[in-house]
């Protein structure tokens, strides 16, 4: 009997802990700049040990790492960074504050166009939809919204077909966006980039002249349960918001749908352990999320010609493999395009990124959407992007950043494009 309380409490203190607001005063975010092997290995240490959360991959030497720490470890980790002379500052003393100035900056400018969406803004779940919505709506001509999926908590996961005149013969090109709840700014791009394709056609020349080629498909929205939770719960969730089988107790909700796809699952760069950031799930395509993705490239099948998984943030522009430091067959050819994107990205604002194999530029993992893409679905031409910035901001670009990097990102995909053979 006591048992059973203590378990009833136990349980009810979750669902309280599940409710809540998640909150992270007196939380701090250090850029960390490794010099050496030893530093590099300091912070793989402070993961693996200290399960300290790096908002991007320990690279090499002379990149920074956004190193968010936990109140109790703030003053441990400054002290052994200083006796180990590695260099670091603090890009947020206060990780509470940072989240609630950006929802002061997020509120509508105008309230009596409080529903509306604003491309200089980041959007909530509700109006990133009616976008899309009332854009296949208003453009019945070249925008048609389709369901390609239910997400665990049962949304709509929509793919916005864009396409002149009839496209079943047209080649296709798929864009997946979100797919990391708490990378705001890949959902942005995405927004922005549908909203110009469809309501510049029969403007733009070159708009009129890729939608009349190709039948763009592209999901603004691939995780919106974990979207939704960004905004109403926990800032910094990534992963989707489904229960794992073998957490029983449910303590730990959702896989990373980006380590989930039937490409080497579980193999290297992910965790079997829920409650981890990089959990593969249960099973290949164990997720909702995964699956509606898969499910719209096997439909398109051989007619799907390109592919782009869009992230935040690090500013690199990737080619498969991301299971393997070996090169892809086509390598000089991914490159080539790759390099029409990352030099009109460029010349737009000056951003610089790094073009490479998943695996070489950044970090080996597996089960990731554009190798499942390359490999299981025989897409030859496909990429991962993550955009701005490379260290300052990471998840927290501020507002003034939000316009130019989709405009800059639409540029260097649209060139990628037009390099297509
Ligand atoms: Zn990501």
């Amino acid at each position: 009997m006591v048992i059973l309380r203590a378990c009833l409490l136990a349980l009810f203190a979750l669902v309280l802990a599940e409710a809540k607001n998640v909150d992270y005063t007196g939380h701090k975010v250090l850029t960390i700049t490794p010099k050496s092997k030893a530093d590099l290995e300091f912070l793989h240490k402070l993961r693996n040990d200290y399960s300290v959360d790096l908002w991007n991959e320990p690279r090499y030497s002379g990149v920074p790492v956004m190193t968010h720490l936990k109140p109790e470890l703030v003053d441990a980790v400054e002290e052994a960074l200083t006796a180990h002379k590695i260099d670091f500052d603090v890009a947020f003393h206060d990780l509470q504050t940072v989240i609630d100035t950006e929802k002061v900056m997020n509120a509508p400018s105008d309230p009596s166009h409080a529903a509306a969406f604003d491309f200089g803004k980041y959007n909530e779940y509700e109006k990133v939809i009616a976008l899309i919505q009332s854009l296949a709506a208003d453009h019945p001509d070249v925008a048609k919204l389709e369901v390609v999926g239910k997400s665990y908590e049962n949304r709509p996961i929509y793919s916005l077909k864009i396409s002149s005149g009839k496209s079943d013969t047209k080649p296709a090109i798929m864009m997946e966006c979100g797919i990391h709840a708490r990378e705001w700014s890949s959902v942005a791009a995405g927004a922005y980039l549908v909203n110009k394709l469809i309501t510049e056609y029969g403007k733009d020349p070159q708009v009129t002249k890729l939608v009349d080629k190709y039948e763009f498909n592209v999901i603004v929205e691939s995780n919106p349960d974990g979207y939704v939770y960004t905004w109403t719960t926990d800032r910094l969730w990534r992963k989707t918001r489904s229960r794992s089988s073998i957490d029983w107790l449910g303590v730990c909700r959702g896989a990373d749908a980006n380590r989930n796809f039937d490409i080497e699952h579980c193999g290297v760069g992910t965790s079997r352990k829920p409650c981890e950031e990089i959990y593969c799930g249960d099973r290949p395509f164990s997720e909702n999320e995964s699956r509606a993705i898969r499910d719209l490239m096997i439909a398109l099948g051989s007619r799907l010609k390109a592919y782009f998984s869009i992230h935040a943030f690090s500013q690199l522009w990737m080619t498969p493999y991301g299971t393997t430091k070996q090169y892809p067959p086509n390598y000089l050819e991914l490159t080539r395009i790759g390099t029409a994107g990352v030099d009109a990205l460029a010349k737009k604002y000056g951003t610089k990124y790094d073009l490479g194999s998943i695996a070489n530029i950044i970090y080996e993992a597996a089960g990731s959407s554009v190798d499942y893409a390359y490999v299981k679905q025989n897409v030859q031409i496909a990429y991962a992007l993550e955009l701005r910035d490379t260290g300052r901001y990471g998840f927290f670009l501020p507002q003034n950043q939000i316009l130019p990097t989709c405009e800059e990102t639409y540029d260097g995909l649209i060139a990628a494009i037009e390099a297509l053979k």
